[in-house]
């Protein structure tokens, strides 16, 4: 990457639409329905309203709500939509963000204002979090200063509530469960978790941001959901992304407040600016109109029958993989995963082995740790290639059992190596170095 200097002549478009083509030729190929991560797909109808929307919306800011009313308008139906599907229709109020991990903060630096004003002597706020939980929580914590207590959760990914209960301290200010976690898929026992912390008068967050446009549907299937949302008393606020089983591009996500008082402390309002007064409701200033359209057409494109008909195939299809994994000898899926998303174990074969192998035969399947897993978001689309997957995992698993140690190279052995190192500082420390190198321009 050595050497790039500002271009001093243009291309000609068809040019650069080639280029632009070409670049990808090593990206990951997420056209098969081969990807379990990194894209949610629906199908090419509903990626075509994406498009539209995207098109039309392209150069809207959502910065002003008087300049671009349409997006203003779309964004609290989109909002208004959600709440109604999360039951805190009527009085819940949000607003939507670029992601996940902006809805969190936000909803963090929302608990975090409101303490300020209801327990002025705590000092130092501390997050209170299970190991499962996403990162997104630490690094919101890290930007907000606030501490983070991490609970550990079984090797089923579960928590036990006893310990749950004793780490919270007089200074938590902000609880979180997810419904459901991305590693494995679990949903924490929402219902005990919001009246440990009601009891305490903890802020209870739920994690809704792969579930939250799935699970409502998976629930109205008939699948055994236990509750998980604005139903339940203690909940203050939760987070459900419409980039992933909403079915929009990136970009797009809901962060929602029991009612419009809890929303209040989300805002930042400047009024002295020599600009004008200043207000907006979450981190970014300006804000792409596109993922606003997206999310209210796709909304609109499909209903609530169109989610439903899309539930029942990611579910069917999980299904399928999750018989078939525990079939294949040496694998297992954690815990008991109710939904659409779970991790593969595994006591005696290196996964990570196995996910390169899969690799070399068009899969992209991710690797997590502590302990090791193989992660899967299973999408609609899914189905198509369920039976073809279990296939090849069977060949991939059986091409690993015959491995010996010494014999597994690779990114695996990185992998692992870095999973299993016992000073976690030090695989902190590798990584940044990592990613400071991969990041390099000069
Ligand atoms: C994806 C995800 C997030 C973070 O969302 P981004 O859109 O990646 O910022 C947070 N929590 C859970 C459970 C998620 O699955």
């Amino acid at each position: 990457m050595t050497g790039i200097k500002f271009p001093q002549k243009g291309l000609p478009p068809a040019e650069l639409k080639s280029l632009l083509h070409d670049l990808k030729s090593n990206d990951m190929d997420w056209s098969n329905y081969r990807a379990f991560s990194m894209v949610f797909r629906a199908g090419d109808d509903v990626a075509d309203i994406v498009r539209s929307a995207l098109a039309e919306y392209v150069f809207e800011n959502g910065l002003s709500p008087f300049a671009f009313p349409s997006l203003l308008r779309m964004e609290t139906e989109v909002v208004a939509m959600t709440a109604d599907l999360l039951n805190g229709g009527g009085t819940a109020a949000g607003n939507m963000t670029s992601g996940g991990t902006e809805s969190i903060t936000m909803a963090v630096k929302a608990a975090r204002d409101y303490a300020r004003e209801k327990k002025p002597a705590i000092k130092e706020p501390e997050l209170l979090m299970l190991r499962s939980a996403h990162p997104a929580f630490n690094k919101a914590a890290h930007f907000l200063g606030l501490k983070t207590v991490i609970v550990p959760v079984t090797d089923a990914s579960e928590v036990d509530l006893a310990e749950y209960r004793r780490a919270f301290s007089p200074d938590t200010i902000f609880a979180v469960g997810s419904a459901f976690s991305y590693p494995h898929g679990i949903i924490d026992p929402i219902g005990e978790m919001a009246a440990v912390a009601a009891e305490k008068g903890v802020w209870f967050h739920v994690d809704s941001c792969v579930g939250g446009f799935i699970l409502p549907f998976v629930e109205k299937l008939g699948y055994p959901i236990p509750p998980f949302d604005f139903r339940i008393p203690g909940v203050m606020s939760m987070s459900a992304d419409v980039h992933k089983y909403g079915y929009v591009s990136k970009g797009a996500s809901v962060v929602l407040y029991r009612d419009v008082e809890l929303r209040k402390y989300q805002l930042f309002v400047y009024a002295d600016w020599s600009g004008g007064v200043y207000a907006t409701p979450c981190i970014s200033g300006a804000r792409p109109g596109g993922p606003v359209a997206a999310s209210w057409a796709v909304m609109k494109f499909l209903g609530y029958e169109g989610y439903l008909r899309l539930a029942a195939d990611a579910m069917k299809a999980t299904q399928i993989l999750i018989e078939g994994i525990n079939e294949i000898p040496g694998l297992y899926v954690i815990g008991k995963p109710p939904a659409t998303n779970f991790g593969v174990g595994s006591k005696t074969l290196n996964l990570y082995a196995i996910g390169d192998k899969m690799k070399q035969r068009g899969w992209h399947i991710d690797s997590q740790h502590l302990p090791p897993s193989l992660h899967f978001t299973v999408s609609p689309m899914h189905l198509k290639v369920v039976d073809k997957c279990l296939k090849d995992l069977r060949e991939a698993t059986l091409e690993v059992s015959a491995l010996k140690p010494e014999d597994i190279t690779g990114d695996a052995a990185i992998y692992g190596m870095i999973g299993s190192m016992p000073d976690r500082s030090q695989a902190k420390d590798i990584t940044t170095q990592y990613f400071n190198d991969l990041y390099k321009t000069g």
